[in-house]
């Protein structure tokens, strides 16, 4: 009776065994599945080409155009280009909304002589940087000091959070697109610390408005690099290093070995300022980052992840990660997130 009880009992157990193994296999690959499927929507995202690389370097190709032109010269805009309204004004800029073929491009002029060096240098670099990472150029006049560019209706990243709150984008004011965002960021970053010209570094950038104010927010929310009139190449196989700027710097924003070491007893020298490297770029990714991030249900547990790479941007500048560093850390983090989004009980299933 005992043995017969017991062959039953091997029996069941025998036949159970199967489907629940199959079961539980099946959960797994699902789980698998939709783990590779969610990484690669997020993850993939930051690298998504845009059509930049379609036309060889000098042309540009804008949405509703099937072909790629070549850029406009200064005769092709004073005939084609016709300006709309004034929308946006830096120190080196005046940005006007602007039309040309029905298509809306931003038309920039030169603000005054003084600063001329700087705008050449930007347009210089708009030229030679072309890539998704940075604002499609679509002509230039260097005697008229005028800049054509794509013109991108969100403006600079300082709309961010004015357009996450309107009703119409609340499906975009999540953390997983805030957070892609700021890996948008970080790979901009990357790319002018690894160009194909050098090390760039992105000067424009000592308080958090002056560095938004040199990006833009697309309409398909990336962020893109706008303005590149402040970025002096950092030559480390010369030994050279650079200085934003030639006036004392202050404030917590800017990385410390930009503030003047000499204190307040002796008066601020430029001759006598230590010049410094990409890293000051590197300080400054935190604060961006925080901004980007805002303030949304899940944006705090980002943070939280990110708490030890960003402790390690505050550190002494031969100490900081790398962008490189930056960007994996960002994408692992957002890949571990995703599949605790996923895949939240399995542990405990098994
Ligand atoms: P500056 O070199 O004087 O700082 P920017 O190139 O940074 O000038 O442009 C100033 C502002 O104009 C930007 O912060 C942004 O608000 C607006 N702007 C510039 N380019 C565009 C564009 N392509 N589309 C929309 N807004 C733009
Ligand atoms: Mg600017
Ligand atoms: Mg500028």
């Amino acid at each position: 009776m005992e043995k017969k009880f017991h062959d039953m009992k091997t029996d069941l157990v025998q036949k159970l065994i199967p489907p629940i193994l199959f079961l539980l296999l099946a959960v797994l690959l699902v789980n698998m599945l939709l783990y590779q499927y969610l990484n690669n929507v997020y993850v993939s995202y930051g690298q998504a080409d845009s059509e930049h690389n379609l036309c060889p370097h000098g042309y540009f190709r804008l949405g509703t155009l099937k072909n790629c032109s070549p850029w406009l010269s200064c005769k092709a805009m004073k005939r084609e280009v016709r300006k709309l309204k004034h929308v946006g004004e830096g120190a080196v800029k005046r940005v006007f909304l602007s039309e040309w073929k029905e298509n809306k491009v931003a038309f920039s002029q030169l603000t005054v002589q003084e600063l001329r060096v700087d705008f050449l240098h930007g347009l210089q670099m708009l030229k030679s940087l072309q890539s998704k990472h940075v604002v499609k150029l679509l002509g230039y006049c260097e005697e008229d000091f005028v800049i054509l560019t794509e013109y991108h209706p969100f403006g600079s990243l300082k709309n961010l959070n004015e357009i996450l709150n309107l009703p119409k984008y609340k499906n975009y004011n999540t953390w997983q697109h805030r957070f892609m965002l700021a890996i948008d960021y970080v790979s901009i970053i990357h790319y002018l610390h690894n160009s194909p010209l050098g090390t760039f570094v992105m000067c424009d950038s000592n308080d958090l408005d002056k560095v938004l104010s040199q990006y833009l927010l697309t309409s398909d929310f990336h962020v893109i690099v706008n303005d590149l009139d402040a970025l002096p190449l950092v030559n480390k196989s010369a030994g050279e290093l650079i200085k934003c700027g030639h006036r004392e710097l202050q404030g917590e924003f800017v990385a410390p070995e930009q503030l003047w070491p000499y204190g307040k007893e002796m008066p601020f020298e430029d001759s006598l300022m230590p010049p410094y490297d990409e890293m000051t770029d590197i300080w400054k990714i935190p604060d961006i980052s925080n901004f980007l991030l805002g303030d949304v249900d899940g944006s705090d547990l980002v943070r939280f992840h990110l708490f030890n790479i960003h402790l390690a941007c505050k550190k002494s500048p031969a100490e900081r990660p790398s962008s490189q560093m930056i960007l994996d850390t960002y994408k692992k983090v957002l890949a571990s997130l995703v599949r605790e989004m996923v895949i939240p009980r399995t542990k405990d299933m098994l």
